[in-house]
């Protein structure tokens, strides 16, 4: 029978999974979510909880808080072959969830996970993607939710949606890193939220499916994707040792995480080989990936070892134009989600993927999330068409 503990990273000090605090009480790191005896089995529900033997095993079906998120399309592009010079580009699009970025893959177990823990308030610090996804399923489930949001740094369309949803808005001044600052004060004060943030491990094991998904259709030798807070870094490496442990790989497939240029600083740590990251003053218009302090920076740093991976950069202008080559596909992102073929195409124009490689890239937003940044058209008079 599978169960799960909380584990430290760090020191290996197991926690049992009723406690509500995700931290080592010995050294201070973030704790995973650890499976005994996982077995890759699969259920008859659709999307993440197909995969409940390797998320959540032991959560009651009847606690489960889902809107079907999970099982997005794979494109493929002939445009964004010619675009990257690759010609086995895949690109998944997590923009196609409930709330419209993958967020809600996390945020389903995590807020079953609150269900369980019998929660009613949730509280996160976000930069807005998390917050819509917080609110709509905190709503769903019928308890509270409380959004820290740097207003003034977060898309109108992705406050729009938290709004709706019913949360509670916490306007923070500044940034990401200063809203989250405020979480952390509020849970040094208060035990009564439950935590999203993604230094909560639930959250991580629901974003370990993107890559059960794409690693059911496809051999990629490459898998490309932003990188912010790094949860997606941290989950994609795990779900990848989950895989080969279970030996349902036999091969592991290099991780690709790009950073916009003003917002590196896991770049900067993983190639000065630093010991702890340097948080930087964030600037960048790709909003979703505008993180100078990154909290899961060590779990992603093992998922880039474990992995042979990457860390790439690219410039906010290298994002307008694949963003600008995604949409015109037809497919569409949003901004910090065109990273992912930016810096591929970075990539290739260096040499480390070549063109008859197959790379699968994450779109991890929707088109529509972001309206901020119009692009230039000359409107047409009706005696111009004919
Ligand atoms: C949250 C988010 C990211 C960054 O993901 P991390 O797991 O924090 O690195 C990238 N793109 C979009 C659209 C997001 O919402
Ligand atoms: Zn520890």
């Amino acid at each position: 029978m599978t169960f799960s503990v909380l584990k430290c990273p760090n020191c290996g000090e197991e926690y049992n999974i009723n406690r509500n605090k995700y931290t080592c009480d010995k050294c201070g790191n973030i704790l995973d979510v650890y499976h005994y005896d996982m077995e890759y089995k699969t259920t008859s529900m659709k999307g993440v909880w197909k995969y409940k033997n390797m998320v959540h095993p032991e959560i009651p079906e009847n606690k489960i808080v889902t809107r079907g998120e999970g099982d997005t399309y794979l494109y493929r592009s002939d445009r964004i072959s010619e675009y990257t010079g690759i010609n086995n580009i895949y690109m998944k699009h997590e923009g196609e969830n409930p709330t419209g970025s993958f967020k809600d893959r996390g945020m389903t177990v995590a807020i079953s996970e609150a269900m369980r823990l019998q929660f009613h308030k949730t509280l996160c610090a976000s930069t807005g993607n998390t917050s819509a996804a917080a609110a709509s399923y905190s709503a769903l489930a019928g308890i509270e939710s409380y959004v820290m949001i740097p207003g003034k740094n977060v898309s109108a369309n992705k406050l729009f949606q938290a709004i709706s949803y019913g949360a509670n808005i916490v306007d923070i001044e500044g940034d990401f890193d200063n809203a989250m600052s405020g979480v952390k004060t509020a849970i040094e004060r208060t035990k009564d939220f439950y935590v999203l943030n993604s230094l909560n491990p639930w959250r991580i094991e629901g974003q370990k499916t993107i890559i059960y998904e794409i690693m059911e259709k496809l051999k990629p030798d490459f898998i490309s994707f932003p990188a912010g807070n790094l949860g997606n870094t941290s989950a994609f490496g795990k779900a990848l040792m989950d895989l080969k442990a279970l030996g349902v790989i036999d091969y592991v497939p290099k991780l690709i995480a790009i950073q916009a240029e003003g917002a590196a600083p896991f770049y900067e740590y993983i190639h000065d080989n630093r010991d702890h990251i340097t948080p930087v003053k964030a600037e960048t218009i790709a909003t979703a990936i505008k993180i100078g302090n990154p909290v899961n920076y060590k779990k992603a740093k093992r998922s880039i070892e474990f992995t042979h991976g990457i860390v790439e950069k690219v410039s906010d202008n290298q994002i307008i134009e694949a963003k600008r080559a995604i949409d015109r596909a037809g497919i569409g992102c949003e901004p910090a989600s065109a990273a992912s073929i930016a810096g591929v195409l970075k990539l290739r124009q260096s040499g480390e993927i070549d063109r008859g490689d197959t790379v699968a890239s994450i779109l991890t937003g929707h088109l529509l999330k972001d309206v901020s940044m119009m692009p230039e058209y000359k409107p047409l008079k009706i005696s111009d068409i004919f």
